[in-house]
């Protein structure tokens, strides 16, 4: 089910937390690189621009690892631009993809020299007022369609906030050709579960209808939502079907269009979900009516998606493998209430084991917080057979690093 555990012993984790502590995240680099390698090749023969999604994951020493596999960035916040020209990304390889920013921040990023997405009619007008055609942009269009899947995570319902509606296609034409815009690139981005490529496709030949009517279009995006296993059973999104059949109307759509366009994807999750687990201490085990808890070191101040998404995240006791099957309710520490997972089957608990989250690559860290003054983990790299820091653990001075102490008398 996962590549992770495949390459990755018990053992080893264990040694991980004997010497950078507990709760800690750690990353395989072979996962992510193997994953990029199959997103590639599903593409065969297109040469599929891969723009990864850093809102996932966005340590550097990952965007680096990307950027050194040859993919480009998508962000979401100037922040996030700001972090892949750190990282090494030229301005070129980022797009930026944001939300009911201000035109303010969109203006710094063209200072940048990053694509630009647009999602709203009102940014197009003031980006068109103050760039005409001499700075391209793409444009994010919502196809609403209903890949699938989890409602909290999905994009390209009827009202979602993000993208300009196709409907509104004639008033986005008449805004571009009035302003003289140039429109590099088409998008669409329609959430997070892909479970059918036949929809996705329904999607897709909504933005080529759009694209025909862009003569200045060098690229089209089509985003991401590839969906990945987090539990035995788990309907995946079919990469290599899905990437066949797009190559396929791709390149025709090429013909008609008159030239060759780059076709890009924008995954966060397919490249570093399944390359990440997050380990964490049982402090203590809670014997009550209804179940047995185990009361780890940790909570959704450091792992919030089974709290706020109800995502599932398979559960290890890597201290005791072997041990007899019970069930336990795996909750956190932080005062609320913060299940990681009801009555799961796992080997015997005993206080003091780690327990080993999987999937814990995407959406774990970068939505980590401070609450309860507690602090973020550490983060781990499995870099060529090294495990590397790379970023310590909080302390109390980082608590307090922006707090002004005022005297009250
Ligand atoms: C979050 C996001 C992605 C990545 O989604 P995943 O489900 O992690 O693959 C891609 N594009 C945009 C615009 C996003 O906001």
């Amino acid at each position: 089910m996962n590549t992770f555990a495949a390459m990755i012993l018990d053992k080893d984790l264990l040694s991980i937390v004997e010497e950078f502590g507990a709760p800690v995240y750690v990353y395989d680099a072979n996962t992510i690189a193997a994953q990029y390698t199959r997103l590639k090749n599903a593409f065969n023969p297109i040469d599929v621009k891969i723009k990864y999604a850093c809102k996932a994951l966005n340590n550097s020493a990952i965007l680096k690892l990307l950027k050194s596999m040859g993919s480009g960035l998508d962000t979401v916040s100037i922040n996030e631009v700001k972090l892949g020209l750190h990282a090494g990304f030229l301005p070129h390889e980022i797009i930026f993809t944001p939300n009911c920013v201000s035109i303010e921040e969109i203006q710094e990023a063209v200072s940048l020299g990053v694509h630009i997405n647009i999602d709203n009619i009102s940014i197009l007008e003031q980006f068109g007022a103050i760039y005409g055609n001499s700075v391209p942009c793409c444009i994010r269009l919502n196809p609403h369609i209903l890949a699938g899947g989890n409602n909290k995570i999905s994009t390209g319902h009827i009202d979602s906030k993000f993208g300009i509606s196709v409907y509104q296609l004639r008033h986005v034409l008449r805004i571009v050709e009035s302003q003289k815009i140039k429109v590099n690139g088409l998008h669409m981005h329609t959430g997070s579960d892909i479970l059918d490529a036949g929809v996705f496709l329904q999607g897709a030949e909504i933005l080529l209808d759009a694209a025909v009517q862009f003569k200045d279009l060098t690229f089209i995006d089509f985003g991401s939502g590839f969906k990945v296993a987090y539990k035995v059973g788990d309907i995946t999104t079919d990469i290599e079907e899905l990437g066949q059949s797009i190559a396929i109307r791709f390149l025709e759509f090429c013909k008609e269009y008159g030239r060759d366009l780059e076709l890009w994807f924008e995954p966060g999750k397919f490249l570093v979900s399944e390359a990440g687990v997050f380990l964490a201490k049982v402090n203590v085990l809670k014997q009550t009516t209804a179940t047995v808890f185990a009361g780890v070191d940790s909570g959704l101040n450091h792992l919030i998606r089974p709290m706020l998404y109800d995502s599932y995240h398979h559960i290890l006791n890597i201290s005791n493998p072997t041990g007899k099957e019970r069930i336990y309710t795996v909750v956190g520490y932080i005062c609320e209430t913060d299940t990681f997972g009801w009555d799961r089957k796992i080997n015997e608990i005993r206080e003091g084991d780690i327990l080993c989250f999987k999937n814990a690559g995407a959406y774990g860290f970068t939505m980590s917080s401070n609450y309860n003054a507690r602090y973020r983990p550490a983060e781990v790299l499995i870099y060529k057979g090294e495990a590397k820091l790379i970023r310590r653990r909080e302390n109390f001075e980082d608590l307090l690093r922006n707090e002004v102490q005022i005297e009250l008398n």
